[in-house]
């Protein structure tokens, strides 16, 4: 009796085990068709100073699946990465943006803005991504010194020597780098030192609670502090009510990205 009620069980848990990899092995075939058929789009985010002019923006990806609705990149970026599709995809948001950023050149209103990319780990560490990044820029004529690669605390922690020497090559041409998602990650402050960082990004956990969660207010202002002592900006990402934005900058924060400002857009709506 046990052992069958024990078989039936595995039974089970084979079957459902089975319908997850199936969902995931489809949206990989999907991913890659959609690679394929042109199928990504960039939104758009406004990152604002702090007298709410528009400084710059963050690229963020886009996927309308085949015959489904939009996926949220939380879950594909990291199907993405297990499968080896964000080198393409990766390669493809770099381009993507690049192109845009040369279009904005053409309007007054638009031609000082920052363009912020992301940089999933595995593309990053690509032995090309050097030359992989200077093609692009020499493609589209892309203006460095107003790009800005976003990198995040796990990527810059592993193989600290090359990430060091990735982000020199790069900063030599003018480009910028940002630490995402700062606080949720295990930098420790001797990383953050040798690192040629040009910003912080306060992550949205703590901005969300700043004004309830002791903690998370601590946390800010110790960003915010560690910021101006490293001489590195912070900007304050899911900043969503006037309340949140004038609490952190009174503790000093100068640039703000969240929906307070705008939402993610499509290029036009930009
Ligand atoms: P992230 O880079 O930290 O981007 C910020 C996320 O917060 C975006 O989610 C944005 O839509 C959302 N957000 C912005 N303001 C607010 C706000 O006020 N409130 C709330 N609740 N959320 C806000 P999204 O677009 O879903 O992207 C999620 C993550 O996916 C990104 O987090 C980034 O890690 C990754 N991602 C997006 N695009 C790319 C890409 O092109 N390449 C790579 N490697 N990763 C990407
Ligand atoms: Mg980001
Ligand atoms: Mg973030
Ligand atoms: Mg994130």
């Amino acid at each position: 009796q046990a052992k069958a009620a024990g078989r039936n069980t595995i039974r089970f848990f084979d079957l459902r085990m089975q319908t997850v990899i199936n969902a995931r092995v489809e949206m990989e075939a999907d991913l890659r068709r959609s690679l394929q058929s042109h199928g990504f789009t960039l939104n758009y985010q406004r990152q604002t100073d702090n007298s709410g002019h528009t400084v710059g923006a963050e690229a963020l990806l886009r996927w309308q699946r085949p015959s489904s609705q939009q996926v949220s990149p939380s879950v594909f970026i990291p199907l993405a990465e297990e499968t080896g599709l964000i080198l393409q995809l990766g390669a493809w948001v770099l381009e993507a943006a690049c192109r845009q950023l040369v279009s904005w050149d053409s309007r007054p209103e638009t031609a000082h803005l920052t363009m912020a990319v992301n940089v999933s780990a595995r593309q990053f560490r690509q032995p090309a991504f050097v030359d992989q990044v200077l093609h692009v820029i020499e493609r589209t004529g892309a203006d460095p010194r107003r790009i800005k690669l976003e990198l995040t605390e796990s990527l810059l922690v592993a193989n600290i020597e090359n990430t060091i020497d990735t982000m020199h090559a790069l900063k030599e041409k003018g480009i910028g780098f940002a630490l995402d998602d700062f606080g949720t990650g295990y930098s420790s402050l001797a990383y953050l030192k040798r690192l040629p960082l040009d910003q912080l990004k306060i992550d949205q956990s703590f901005v969300r609670d700043v004004l309830t969660d002791p903690n998370d207010a601590a946390i800010a202002r110790t960003i915010l502090g560690l910021g101006h002592t490293l001489g590195l900006d912070v900007i304050a990402e899911g900043v969503e009510t006037a309340n949140q934005r004038d609490f952190l900058a009174m503790h000093g924060c100068r640039a703000f990205q969240g929906y307070l400002f705008g939402r993610p857009v499509t290029a036009e709506q930009f």
